[in-house]
């Protein structure tokens, strides 16, 4: 018998309980209010709108939420339910083409995955099973630790990768991956830095700034149409002042500490954040923008095309960029601010 705590994917405790092991089980407890047995899941812990995690720990403010019929227990309840919980396999679980399962579940998939242990041993007689025992499942770990655990990872990657090993029990994958030099080299276009992809790719650039103590830190994106935009890189810096940023009252180009970027429109004078984005800027900056119609809600809504009025944030956290893009739009005569078209995050 292996006992540990996962890795990464291809850790071989993950590889052979995803993979190699014919059956999984998961352990399910019972509703002290309706008796019902559901997956027990850290899906089901509620800590309202705090996001301290001091806090959570210190007043232990987390509850278990019963998936069943909707039974707000306390840790003493889980725990109690942990007494008289079974395991059951993990029965009628696609997997994918190499194989493997998923012990990923959705929150409203709380019923009973399967058969109970003995009664699938007894049936089935696998001579390979696992065993999934993530920390909601142990009476050692309070759900407010849990918590607190899960809102620490959020902020820092080494945390949320002790989340995923040591809370969850679920192989971990970085956020941010190691790239090999060579496959970083083969991303890379030969456009000259500063240049913008041409033939109407771009729907928008994004930039974002860092503030730091004597300077602003500065990476500007591009980024294409659709709902999983291609993005490109067009240029990074550092400079002196806010206004060394940006240059606005030259149609079709900006600057960047000097630099002229060409064929680019960067509408606003503030690279301030997303947050600042849809207050600061009130006007369109080019009038010859294209008007075309599009259904919204209902309504026919004339919209300016990208030359007239696509606005943009950014924002850093740690090594993402958060950005958004608002467009300002015309609907009969008013004129709508801040609908948002577009946001993601992108690792810088
Ligand atoms: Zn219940």
């Amino acid at each position: 018998m292996l006992i540990s705590t996962p890795s990464d994917r291809e850790g071989y405790i993950w590889q052979y309980t995803v993979k190699t092991a014919q059956v999984v089980f998961v352990y399910c407890i019972p509703c002290p209010e309706c008796g019902e047995y559901h997956r027990a899941s850290d899906h089901y812990i509620d800590f309202a709108e705090e996001r301290d995690p001091e806090k959570i720990e210190r007043d232990d403010i987390a509850h278990y939420v019963f998936p069943c019929c909707g039974f707000v227990g306390t840790d003493r309840a889980r725990k109690r339910a942990l007494n008289d919980g079974i395991w059951c396999a993990l029965e009628d679980v696609a997997r994918d083409e190499d194989g493997q399962i998923s012990l990923e579940h959705k929150k409203e998939d709380w019923q009973m995955p399967g058969r109970e242990l003995f009664t699938y041993l007894k049936a089935e007689k696998p001579a390979k099973i696992a065993f999934h025992s993530p920390a909601i499942v142990s009476k050692l770990v309070p759900i407010s630790e849990i918590a607190a655990a899960f809102l620490r990872g959020l902020s820092d990657p080494a945390k949320m990768h002790y989340f995923d090993n040591q809370i969850r029990a679920v192989a971990h994958v970085p956020y941010r991956q190691n790239r090999k030099e060579d496959i970083i080299r083969a991303l890379k276009d030969d456009r000259p830095a500063g240049l913008v992809p041409g033939n109407n790719r771009v729907a928008a650039l994004i930039a974002g700034v860092d503030t730091q103590k004597d300077s602003f830190k500065v990476v500007i994106r591009a980024f294409g149409w659709g709902l999983m935009q291609p993005s490109w890189k067009i240029m990074e810096g550092e400079v002196e002042t806010l206004a060394d940023c940006i240059e606005n009252a030259v149609r079709d180009r900006v600057s960047l500490n000097g630099t002229v970027l060409y064929g680019a429109n960067l509408i606003g004078r503030y690279l301030r954040g997303g947050k600042f984005a849809g207050a600061e800027i009130k006007n369109c900056g080019f009038r010859e923008c294209d008007l075309r119609d599009c259904n919204f809600r209902g309504a026919t809504l004339t919209s300016c095309n990208l030359r007239g009025s696509w606005l943009w944030g950014a924002d850093f956290t740690g090594a993402a960029l958060n950005w958004t893009v608002l467009h300002r739009a015309h609907l009969t005569g008013a004129v709508f601010e801040r609908c948002q078209i577009l946001s993601g995050s992108y690792e810088w």
